[in-house]
């Protein structure tokens, strides 16, 4: 892997993905921390390579370490990111706009849900998403 270089991982991870009409996105995980970071508060904690649980001191969410930083990632994606022109809901504030703006990017998202279902159920019903213009 070191002799092809991490680079030319991602274009190949990327374009596959693409390919079978995924979006590929790369989270900056130095910044987001998603195996520190519990995906229900927010809170950061430091664990081991070898604490496979996620288990919050904060709040006391448990989930598998791998899945909580999942989790975490989506969280990003979905909340804290501009990865779809601008950032669909900012947690905990309610909507500043009355009606949502046709855009690319719910239509991704659709194919996003599609892929990650489970994942994703509950997380995406919000006020915004709900009315409908027209
Ligand atoms: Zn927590």
């Amino acid at each position: 892997m070191l002799d092809v270089g991490i680079g030319m991982l991602k274009s190949a991870i990327e374009y596959k993905v693409t390919e079978a009409g995924g979006q590929y996105i790369e989270i900056p995980t130095q910044k987001v921390k998603p195996s520190q970071t519990c995906p229900s508060c927010g809170h950061q904690q430091k664990k081991e390579l070898s604490e496979r649980v996620h288990t919050c001191l904060q709040c006391g969410y448990t989930a598998d370490r791998d899945v909580a930083a999942a989790q975490v990632m989506l969280n990003w994606v979905l909340y804290d990111s501009t990865v779809f022109g601008t950032s669909i809901v900012k947690r905990g504030e309610p909507s500043s706009t009355p009606s949502p703006t046709p855009c690319g990017g719910m239509a991704q998202l659709g194919s996003a849900k599609r892929k990650k279902h489970s994942l994703l159920d509950g997380i995406l019903e919000t006020p915004s998403s709900r009315s409908r213009v027209g």
